[in-house]
């Protein structure tokens, strides 16, 4: 049991989404930060105690857990790049646990329409999957590429199908292609397969820079690929060629609360229902296992 700190809410936890970030904190992928952590950022809770938001009370906890409010970035409104953030479940202890504390002015207000189940994936797959559509600048009715087909991309695709643009998925798994053929991609192919078109925007989920090539090769001139990994094996090298154009090649980075704020009204608005596959707090590993071997159609979500 957390204890109360100043500023702060005890929340407990009714629902936690997994999230390949997990994977790459707990295998040493990002540096660790402390010996031992609590994962998760995807937290649906309801407040215990807790100063400004009553008792009972269902919020939302995301991966920016806080920031400084006073370095250069906090005053250019760009809280995603702040200079001293905190990291739910990495820098502090997270959700896969029964009770979490988290600061009570970067919880999210929830929408009555989620069930805590449906609302988890969207707390971090789905508000920094919507980031990446907007720093890829999709524009309505664009072609939009989405590489990988995980549980940020699925929840991205029915934003997409909102705006009306048209959606080409290249992903490994044919049961990720089937969902994305569910979910109204107008094409799907295989990890490898090039879109029949030129993509104006495309944006990557897969930790692997050669992605990042495929997805960069498959651009109009002028196009924008967004890469929505906080980890990556490698960059490869690549022709110049492939950048040439004006194209570009912008990494997403964590989230704002504005768009926490903005992805949830809107997933509200058009009912974005997430695919989900219920873990119990003792098969966390086995959640993360499945995440890692891509063997999640959807979202995994852990109920302690
Ligand atoms: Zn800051
Ligand atoms: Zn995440």
């Amino acid at each position: 049991m957390p204890e109360l700190k100043p500023g702060h809410v005890l929340l407990r936890v009714k629902a936690c989404g997994v999230c390949r970030t997990d994977l790459h904190i707990l295998e040493g992928e990002l540096p660790p930060l402390h010996d031992h952590i609590i994962p998760g950022h995807q937290i649906v809770g309801e407040v215990v105690a807790g100063p400004g938001i009553p008792a009972g009370t269902r919020v939302g906890v995301s991966w920016l857990g806080g920031t400084d409010g006073t370095c250069p970035y906090c005053h250019r409104g760009e809280e995603n790049l702040c200079d001293a953030p905190i990291y739910t479940g990495y820098s502090v202890d997270g959700g896969y646990a029964e009770f979490a504390l988290a600061r009570a002015d970067f919880t999210v207000p929830l929408p009555g329409t989620l069930d805590d189940l449906g609302t988890a994936p969207l707390l971090c797959a789905g508000i920094i999957g919507f980031r990446s559509l907007r720093v890829a600048g999709v524009q309505k009715g664009e072609r939009v590429g989405l590489f990988g087909f995980g549980a940020s991309a699925h929840l991205a695709l029915p934003i997409l199908k909102h705006w009306n643009c048209e959606v080409y998925v290249s992903t490994r798994g044919q049961s990720h292609r089937k969902l994305a053929r569910d979910l109204g991609a107008d094409w799907v192919g295989e990890e490898r397969d090039r879109p029949p078109v030129a993509l104006d925007r495309a944006v990557t989920f897969a930790p692997s820079g050669d992605v990042v090539v495929a997805a960069l090769s498959s651009l109009r001139k002028g196009g924008i690929v967004a890469v929505n990994a906080i980890h990556l094996d490698r960059m490869p090298q690549f022709d110049y060629a492939l950048l040439w154009g004006e194209r570009q090649i912008r990494s997403v980075a964590n989230m704002t609360r504005a768009d926490a704020r903005d992805f949830l009204g809107l997933a509200a608005e058009i009912k974005v229902r997430p695919r989900v596959t219920v873990f119990s707090l003792e098969q966390a590993n086995d959640a993360l296992l499945a995440v890692k071997n891509d063997a999640i159609d959807g979202a995994a979500v852990i109920v302690p």
